[in-house]
């Protein structure tokens, strides 16, 4: 069996299969139908929010956001995210300009974005990455300061609390992904957060092509809106929920357990509560990764690369200052596979692989056998590649 990074949570399916059976009675598949409006209530109460506004996915809800607050000029935005954060202010007409991060929490570092901001800068476009929160209190006191509106990508956030409440409550909007990799999914999906009830009713206009009524349309919109059955997929998984986290933290202890004493973790910004959605790990160096990337691929199983590449390298958005930290930490972070029902036996096959190459120990191993690792390497002598390979 393939093991990859993740693998969609699937709900129970005698469930879902009532909520499609309620859909071919109502006969109603989208336009903020009744499931939909069900999941938004029920995702309110969950997070602790004063607003939600289901999207269609959460790249849509960063675009609308940026138009919602009316943003053009430039944003201060993080290196260290996926490329949908940076992507969707350049797709709007906004200058991505980027400030390194904290190389302890890995999320954008308050005085480097202090750094670069401008006369053009209109906002802080900052990712909770591996939802760790971003150091929240110090972005707001920039805003204030130099005026500025601050946008959270909150796609890793679901359900992440800092100082007691969700953190979804600070910046002026944030946004989530529902995407089916992510911990909470709705198939495809996303949505966007905000305390300010006119800026929540401006988005509600802007995801319905800004149609007011049947006979009023108030300006440009877009078509964002959730469908009935990725609505239903929403509230199947959101029963799960409690479960889905106790699972995920069980296999992330685990991890760190092991993992901890070898490799270097994100550290978690303090006073904030984890969702445990991704285990990411930084290793020496790039060949290191490669190396156990190697190892692990071997045996079937498939971490990933999240970020990478440092989107400060990414050629059409230069020009840029070059971002040492993200791109350091870009080279050398791994995520290993996390998710409700990964077997016990392959979080133990992950763990050994990773302590073998921090520790050197397979060149014990081989040493016990010598005679046939002579053997082997006077078969394999000519080849350079073999003596990297076993290095790491
Ligand atoms: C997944 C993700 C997105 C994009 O969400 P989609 O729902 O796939 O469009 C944006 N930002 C971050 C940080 C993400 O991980």
């Amino acid at each position: 069996m393939t093991i990859n990074v993740t693998r969609s949570y699937l709900g129970n399916k005698d469930k879902f299969k009532r909520y499609v059976d309620s859909i071919y009675a109502s006969n109603w598949l989208t336009n903020h139908g009744p499931l939909a409006i069900a999941l938004e209530e029920r995702l309110k109460d969950y997070l602790g929010v004063r607003n939600i506004v289901l999207t269609s996915n959460g790249t849509l809800a960063l675009q609308i956001a940026y138009r919602a607050l009316g943003l053009s000029g430039a944003a201060v935005t993080t290196p260290f995210s996926f490329v949908a954060t940076a992507s969707s202010l350049e797709w709007q007409g906004i200058r991505p300009v980027f400030a390194d991060i904290d190389e302890a929490t890995w999320t954008l570092d308050p005085a480097q974005i202090e750094a670069r901001i401008d006369h053009e800068t209109r906002a802080i476009v900052a990712t909770h990455v591996f939802g760790n929160p971003c150091d929240v209190e110090r972005i707001a006191q920039l805003a204030r300061l130099y005026h500025l509106k601050v946008v959270y990508d909150g796609a890793h956030a679901f359900g992440v609390r800092h100082q007691g409440e969700s953190v979804f409550n600070w910046g002026d909007v944030s946004t989530l992904s529902f995407h089916a990799t992510k911990l909470f999914h709705t198939i495809e999906g996303g949505a966007i957060v905000t305390n300010d009830d006119e800026l929540a009713a401006r988005i509600r206009l802007l995801c319905n092509f800004g149609i007011v009524d049947t006979d009023q349309i108030d300006g440009p919109g877009i078509n964002a809106k959730l469908n009935e059955v990725c609505a239903a997929m929403g509230l199947c998984i959101l029963d799960d929920l409690d479960a889905i986290l106790e699972q995920r933290a069980e296999i992330a202890h685990r991890y760190e357990r092991t993992l901890g004493e070898h490799f270097d973790l994100q550290r978690a910004q303090p006073g904030s509560q984890r969702n445990h959605g991704y285990f990411p790990l930084a290793l020496r160096d790039e060949a290191q990764l490669l190396c156990v990337r190697a190892a692990l691929n071997g045996q079937d199983i498939n971490p990933r690369r999240y970020f990478y590449p440092s989107l400060d390298t990414l050629d059409y958005l230069q020009p840029q200052a070059p971002q040492p930290r993200s791109r350091a930490l870009s080279d050398r972070v791994l995520c290993l596979p996390i998710y409700p029902g990964l077997p016990r036996g392959v979080q133990e096959r992950i763990i050994r692989t990773l302590v073998r190459e921090a520790t050197g120990a397979r060149a014990t191993a081989v040493s016990l056998y010598r005679p046939l690792s002579t053997a082997l390497d006077a078969l394999r002598a000519p080849a350079a590649g073999v003596e990297l390979k076993q290095s790491c």
